[in-house]
């Protein structure tokens, strides 16, 4: 039962294709640090491989054939791309899901404020998160601002090295006696996350005059008002690019790689895979780490209301046939697994844990406390996953989130299982999973394209 590393099966042809992918994995998280440029990021590639947006179809009502590629995109935040099969739609597709938000600090709609000779943006943090991470790091500032005349600014400062980055403080370790007998909940309080944005004041200003500077900067630059941080959507992420890990560099450091690994390995797996049997579909979703709520998450109907219009294209409108698709689907819910990590091996139960290098990791069921919320997949679908990825010479492994009892989560799986199709999850092991700066092994993105090539082609 024990599995072993995959780093000694590769040849020398095996570790350049896997540097490459690498590469284009990190070149991605770069491109992508939002939901929102992980979508303009995945339409961009995906139009270099021959997708064409799926409402060019629809306005035009052209069939869609097998071998056609499309894409649909759901408010710039969540994406559907497809392959039509050579088999009917109904007899199922194979689908891939991964989700492309991250845990991070959201700027609040009212933020602006002035303490002390500083200005600071005021946040609300996104997902789960350990808050005395987020503090002493430089931060850059990701994201939009929608303004009334209709125009939206896009906005990334803090990525470029000429650029300046922000901070949250901490308190001096001189003065944190008491802070430091606190639980470690309650070290930052979330309502202190605020980002430090500047110290200079504005030149014959009386009151709030660094404020002042501030907004005469944003109008400046971007020309945006206070008023326009009412309908803006601006993330407040790690600064600062994916980097190899290690002396040997066989891992990959960098922010949000829950669950772009398994975005980008499933997105780089879609592109790939060419004239399949079944449809093939690659879905993109945001909101996962907030309960995937929201139009663009994924209880939406968006993917529903998508399936509908793709069945019209391919001449079948009837209900009937659109729930016999999705019934007939089967899904690699593709989401990081925990990663066994020694320094705190009580939290694992070791022949249940997931090892760095050991490649894609299969979860049956996640949940917590007896397997509460979890969809529990099916042992004939385990099965068949089995032979399909052995076949494909794919390395993989089974683990469960940690001891029984120890704390626990969900993905997406459960709410595509709805539909009554066979959905189990699937992903890459990462270390320090939800900290600003996540790692993953070189070796099991690698596994996880592998792994889903083979779905897409044979399962
Ligand atoms: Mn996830
Ligand atoms: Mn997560």
């Amino acid at each position: 039962m024990e599995r072993k590393t995959a780093w000694n099966d590769y040849k020398k042809k095996d570790m350049k294709k896997l540097e490459k992918l690498n590469e284009a994995y990190r070149a991605f998280l770069d491109a992508g640090k939002t939901e929102r440029e992980c979508v303009t990021e995945s339409i961009r590639q995906a139009k270099e491989a021959g997708y064409v947006d799926l409402a060019e179809y629809i306005r035009e009502n052209r069939a869609l054939v097998p071998g056609d590629k499309v894409y649909a995109v759901c408010m710039k935040k969540a994406i559907a791309l497809f392959q039509i099969g050579r088999k009917p739609l109904e007899e199922g597709m194979n689908i891939l899901g991964a989700h492309i938000d991250s845990p991070r600090l959201d700027v609040k709609q009212n933020p602006l404020y002035e303490d002390g000779g500083f200005a600071y943006l005021d946040t609300h943090y996104y997902g789960g998160i350990k808050k005395w991470q987020w503090v002493t790091l430089p931060l850059a500032i990701h994201g939009v601002v929608a303004k009334k005349d209709g125009e939206v600014v896009e906005i990334v400062i803090g990525e470029d090295e000429k650029d300046p980055v922000f901070c949250v403080t901490d308190l001096l370790v001189h003065l944190s006696r008491e802070q430091q007998e606190k639980a470690a909940r309650k070290v930052i309080e979330g309502e202190n996350l605020d980002l430090l944005i500047g110290s200079c004041p504005l030149n014959g200003e009386e009151k709030d005059a660094v404020k002042g500077m501030t907004l005469k900067l944003l109008k400046e630059k971007y020309g945006i008002e206070e008023e326009d941080f009412l309908s803006a959507e601006l993330e407040i992420v790690p600064a600062g690019k994916a980097r190899e890990l290690g002396f040997d560099a066989s891992m990959i450091m960098a922010y949000g790689q829950d669950d772009r690994v398994c975005a980008y390995t499933s997105l780089a797996a879609m592109l790939e895979v060419d004239a399949p049997e079944k449809t093939t579909c690659c879905l993109l979703v945001d909101k996962e780490e907030i309960g995937s709520v929201g139009a663009t998450g994924m209880q939406s109907r968006f993917f529903e209301n998508t399936m509908a219009e793709l069945l019209a294209l391919c001449g079948k409108s009837s209900d009937l046939a659109l729930r016999r698709c999705l019934a007939s689907s089967r899904m690699l819910s593709s989401d990081v697994s925990a990663a066994y990590d020694p320094l705190y091996a009580s939290a694992f139960e070791k022949k249940n844990a997931a090892f760095f290098g050991k490649g894609i990791v299969i979860n049956k069921f996640t949940g917590s406390a007896g397997k509460s919320g979890s969809n529990d997949a099916n042992a004939e679908y385990l099965g068949t996953l089995r032979a399909i990825f052995d076949d494909a010479k794919v390395n993989w492994q089974t683990a469960e989130l940690g001891k029984v009892d120890v704390g626990g989560g969900g993905t997406i799986a459960y709410i595509m299982a709805l539909y009554g199709m066979e959905v189990i999850d699937s992903g890459v092991p990462v270390l320090s999973m939800h900290a600003p700066w996540e790692i993953t092994s070189k070796a099991d993105v690698y596994e996880a394209k592998k792994a889903y090539v083979a779905f897409l082609k044979n399962a």
